[in-house]
């Protein structure tokens, strides 16, 4: 379909979304508050995005459980209880079909389809959408949720189609139980999902075989089960710990301890490490001294205690060489949480294969074969990534005014106004869109939903129907993203951060792909532009 073809006279709803996961979710039930017809669009046979896609073995939080699900009502926070600190992925996807249900979530949702085009049609200021089935949508508003971390992506190796054995992405994991037992498994990838995979995997397959292109520094995850006494707290304490992730820099009830590396003595900086070593969750990242992440001097302080670290739990030093990285320090690329990791490496049924000195050469129909070695397999796990950030809408053709094609406009990198909205795409709102402040994930979502769920309300009540963001609005936006990123060590690295994925055609070198700034600015300089009535926007 073209903007030139001829719309139907009234959109066929108010509002279409794009994506059941959390973000779809949240923002159907804020849109039907507001009184306006809707229909999300999913992709899967039910609802919960990452958590209904990512059912990997060992797929679970690294936020606080009691810090990830939604705070919007107090009902669902006293009526749920999470099991363990770090909830594994089946009791996260059953609180989001819990959330579905309870909130009687289901009857506007439409599954198993994908939306390949969205086109504006500027004479009757609806979105038209196409989907796979060959049915076609229209509305006033198009709303995407579709995720930041949502397009897996194969390595580009050659023959990953030909191996015989059974073989899939982590992000595409069967439905029914996968089971190891007796297995010769290969996982290639060692980023935050792989290092998850492995450690599960190792438990039980026969063989395990790592394919370790780069190593990432991670650290102790520390979960355990809440006990009930716990649980009576957390219960207790749910507007404290929200206040509390609302505060830190990225949603976290982490925040970075105020003094630098050099404020104190050596005795006391090793003292502070142990201690955050030892603590659960992301504080030994995001609650780290102020200057770890910005300072090389102190990011190379951190990063030879974390070598440290593995060289004592990994007992083959030159397998411990091999996980510690070199080519970039601690925090840099998102910090992968282990519960054992570095100790599979210590068990006889597990071997690290370094891929920096023998590359894969292909992949064959009974395993892979490296520039030393013919390896024979029984199943091969990709954990090989996302097209991120921008990946999902790079896949739908969304066109606006003049038909031009949000891929076109954000070629050289996604630019946007507050990961909201982009000039010359009228009406079309994203949460979590490029550009948005990321962390602790349900947290942004929340806030972003909030924030377009209030100016589809001063749309209604001012009587417009087009709302657009101003180039100039995107450029002041997209300054703030700029400054933001100065001086951080993570932009200075290859990562989905920062826009990099050498196995998509014309992601392979880096860009400002993120808004790196912290939680508190992005809601204060967001919060400023509805309360000053969106001036920064085009309202008609
Ligand atoms: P990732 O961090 O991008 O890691 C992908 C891994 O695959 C890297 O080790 C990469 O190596 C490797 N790889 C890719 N192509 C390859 C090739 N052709 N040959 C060999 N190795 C290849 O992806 P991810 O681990 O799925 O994590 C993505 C993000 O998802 C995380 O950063 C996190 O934000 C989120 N996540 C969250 C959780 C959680 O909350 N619990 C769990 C998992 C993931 P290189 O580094 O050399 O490119």
């Amino acid at each position: 379909m073209s903007a030139a073809d001829p719309a139907p006279s009234a959109p066929d709803f108010d509002v279409l979304i794009i994506g059941a996961g959390l973000s779809g979710l949240y923002q159907l039930l804020r849109v039907r508050e507001l009184g306006m017809s809707v229909r999300v669009i999913e992709s899967g046979s039910d609802v919960g995005g990452t958590w209904y896609w990512n059912r990997y073995p060992g797929a679970r939080f690294d936020s606080e459980s009691y810090t990830y699900g939604f705070s919007f009502s107090k009902e669902l926070l006293q009526e749920w209880s999470w099991s363990e600190h770090f909830a594994p992925q089946p009791e996260t996807l059953r609180y989001v079909q819990h959330v579905a249900e309870r909130f009687d979530l289901r009857r506007d949702i439409v599954f198993e389809r994908n939306v390949t085009a969205a086109h504006w049609h500027e004479a009757s200021r609806t979105w038209q959408l196409t989907l796979d089935t060959g049915e076609r949508l229209s509305a006033r508003f198009l709303i995407t949720a579709i995720g930041a971390l949502s397009v897996p992506t194969l390595p580009r190796i050659e023959g990953v189609d030909s191996f015989r054995g059974q073989s899939c992405h982590t992000a595409h994991w069967p439905h029914e139980p996968v089971r190891f037992e007796g297995k010769r498994v290969a996982v290639i990838g060692t980023g935050a999902t792989g290092v998850q995979t492995i450690q599960e995997v190792a438990k039980t397959a026969a063989h395990l075989t790592v394919f370790q292109r780069t190593p990432n520094w991670c650290a102790p995850l520390h979960n355990r089960p809440i006990s009930a006494e716990e649980q009576q707290k957390i219960k207790a304490s749910y507007p404290e710990i929200f206040q509390r992730c609302r505060e830190s820099v990225s949603g976290f009830i982490h925040t970075p301890d105020p003094r630098s590396t050099k404020d104190v003595s050596p005795e006391e900086r090793e003292a502070f490490w142990e201690k955050r070593y030892a603590e659960p969750g992301f504080g030994i990242w995001v609650g780290n001294f102020r200057d770890v992440l910005v300072d090389r001097e102190a990011n190379a302080l951190m990063s030879d205690f974390v070598a440290r670290k593995i060289r004592q739990r990994v007992k083959d030093p030159a397998v411990a060489e091999k996980l510690i990285p070199k080519n970039h320090g601690f925090g840099t690329r998102r910090l992968p949480l282990e519960t054992r990791y570095y100790e599979v490496y210590n068990q006889s049924n597990v071997e690290l294969v370094d891929l920096t000195e023998t590359p894969i050469e292909r992949i064959t129909p009974t395993g892979i074969r490296t520039t030393a070695r013919d390896f024979e397999f029984d199943m091969i796990i990709y954990a090989t990534g996302f097209d991120a950030l921008r990946g999902a809408y790079d896949r739908i053709d969304i066109r606006g005014t003049d038909g031009r094609s949000l891929k076109d406009a954000w070629n050289g990198g996604a630019q946007t106004f507050f990961g909201i909205q982009n000039a010359g795409f009228p009406n079309l709102l994203m949460v979590m869109g490029p550009m948005c402040a990321l962390g602790n994930i349900p947290r942004s979502i929340e806030y972003n939903v909030e924030w377009v769920t209030g100016l589809l309300r001063h749309m209604q009540a001012h009587g417009k129907t087009r709302v657009d963001a101003p180039p100039a609005s995107v450029q002041m936006w997209m300054d703030v993203c700029r400054k933001a990123s100065e001086g951080l060590l993570s932009n200075e690295v290859n990562s989905w951060m920062t826009g990099v994925n050498l196995n998509v055609d014309g992601k392979t070198t880096r860009v400002l792909a993120r808004y790196s700034g912290t939680g508190p600015e992005f809601r204060a300089r967001a919060d400023a532009v509805a309360a000053g009535g969106y001036r920064e926007l085009e309202l008609a």
